[in-house]
């Protein structure tokens, strides 16, 4: 383990040539403070969770005091927003100080959110609040702990410094980790400006940095686009199979590593709500929680679109390769979603009917607003009489289960060896929305912090036990049944 001087910074992105990207300064709040800290994270770039005690920890943190070999820069891109091409987005207010590599040559860049304007700020303030920031730590924490790629995240930094929303709230910066924070709209960016040689340059530096062993393909852009869409559609299928709404799933926010990126106004399902919307600017539910897989297929789309000129010299042959591979999106999805579910209802062997059987707990799960986390909790936990009481209609629950009792009795599955495996795929704790909403109010109203490191222990093992923490495994409480989440953030 290291102290934060001994990190070994090898600046890929950096390297790239001029117009990926500005160099810059970051802009640091008013009296920083150190929030909360995230030791799981630390340990991925070495660092000793005691540097967090230092006291200048926030200050190298923040990137008011340089580390050497940091070179701070923000990202150029652009991106379909609600499914309108934006043509200049970039890191408004994300600054990459720079990537850490590791003894075994794994590199994390260490990203401030909230680090000040940069040139793709627009009209923004380049900050992030308190609230929003408390919300992607800890939810980035939590999906890790399910086992969903994602972005990480090491470190909160508070400050006196108000920042101007629908009302005044107080500043903060988030300090997150990725292999990558490149974007479809990085490659978007220099499709639509017709800049063809950076657009090579940009997918020859992901394939020879995260997807090495496609340089060795016939073609490697083709491959590329391939493996984007297979992370993507499995993404997706995993958010679906645990209730995950992103709320804003831009193209600008997809993750060319298939990683889930830039938590804003996110949810998870409560009762089993196919049509959830979680971002209350989204009026026409674009976003909802069952659009997501048509939405990854478009989002995947326009990142063909971009990579199209380096698919093959000649046009109409370009866009038979990228048809042919959007083409299997659906298949991807749909064999890995069944996959998944399979898993929670513990299933061990395919069969034909299965996604009926799911499908059919689905249908009763939203006819009786069942809380999505707890019947399939509750299923693993061999008593029968658990899951019923989560439906309103007995008898409904009743048919459903006797058809799930004949099915796991053609597989003469043994109750506890399932019940154990069906406790390490269906979560105890999920983030609901009032859990976040409980440790910001301790946050904002009473600077009390100690709600954010307790939820966070307690997400980043979501399927054991946590007898102290019982309380966080029921229901919402009444006053948090339908929290609307803004996008500003
Ligand atoms: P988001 O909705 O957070 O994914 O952001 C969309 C775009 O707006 C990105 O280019 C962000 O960097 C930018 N952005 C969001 N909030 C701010 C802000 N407060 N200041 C500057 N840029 C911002
Ligand atoms: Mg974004």
């Amino acid at each position: 383990m290291k102290t934060l001087e001994q990190l070994q910074f090898n600046n890929t992105f950096s390297r790239l040539p001029t117009g990926f990207y500005s160099r810059l300064q970051t802009t640091p709040l008013a009296q920083q403070f150190l929030i909360s800290f995230n030791p799981a994270a630390a340990e991925l770039i070495e660092l000793h969770a005691s540097e967090a005690q230092r006291a200048d920890f926030v200050d190298v943190i923040s990137g008011k005091k340089l580390l050497p070999g940091c070179d701070p820069i923000a990202a150029c891109y652009a991106g379909h927003q609600f499914g309108h091409y934006v043509p200049r987005l970039g890191d408004g207010r994300a600054i990459l100080l720079g990537e850490v590599e590791t003894a075994s040559g794994q590199h994390w860049d260490l990203q401030l959110k909230g680090a000040g304007v940069t040139p793709y700020s627009r009209s923004g303030d380049g900050r992030a609040v308190l609230r929003s920031t408390i919300r992607e730590y800890l939810c980035s924490e939590a999906m890790h702990g399910l086992g969903i790629p994602t972005t990480r995240a090491l470190c909160i930094i508070g400050s006196q410094e108000e920042v101007y929303r629908e009302s005044i709230e107080p500043g903060a910066m988030l300090l997150r980790m990725a292999p990558s924070h490149v974007r479809f709209g990085n490659f978007e960016y220099y499709f639509y400006t017709q800049q063809f040689e950076h657009l090579k340059t940009l997918a020859d530096y992901v394939i020879s940095h995260f997807y090495p062993q496609l340089a060795e393909e016939k073609n490697p852009y083709q491959a590329l686009l391939q493996q984007v869409i297979k992370r993507t559609a499995e993404l997706i299928a995993r958010w679906q199979s645990v209730g995950f709404a992103h709320g804003v799933m831009n193209s600008d926010n997809m993750s060319v590593l298939g990683l889930t990126l830039d938590y804003g106004p996110y949810g998870f399902l409560d009762h089993y709500d196919p049509d959830y919307i979680c971002n209350h600017s989204d009026h026409h539910g674009r976003y909802a929680f069952n659009k997501q897989p048509e939405t990854g297929l478009f989002n995947v789309s326009c990142f063909a679109q971009a990579i199209l000129p380096l698919l093959d010299e000649d046009t109409d042959a370009g866009v038979a390769l990228a048809r042919s591979a959007l083409n299997e999106y659906e298949a991807i999805f749909v064999q890995h979603y069944a996959f998944l579910m399979r898993a929670k209802l513990g299933l061990q062997t395919a069969q034909k009917d299965d996604q009926k059987l799911c499908n059919d707990l689905l249908a009763i799960m939203q006819k009786n607003q069942a809380d999505y986390t707890l019947v399939f909790r509750s299923l693993s936990q061999q008593d029968a009489s658990l899951s019923r009481d989560l439906f309103m209609d007995r008898s409904a629950f009743d048919d459903w289960y006797q058809q799930y009792r004949a099915r796991l009795l053609q597989e003469n599955s043994q109750d506890s060896s399932r019940s154990a495996a069906m406790k390490q795929v269906n979560p105890k704790y999920i983030l609901r929305n009032y859990m976040a909403e409980m440790a910001i109010r301790l946050a904002e109203d009473r600077q009390d912090y100690s709600e954010i490191d307790r939820q966070l222990g307690l997400l980043q093992s979501p399927f054991e036990e946590h007898n102290a923490l019982e309380r966080y495994a029921g229901y919402p409480p009444e006053w948090a049944q339908r929290i609307a989440v803004s996008c500003s953030s």
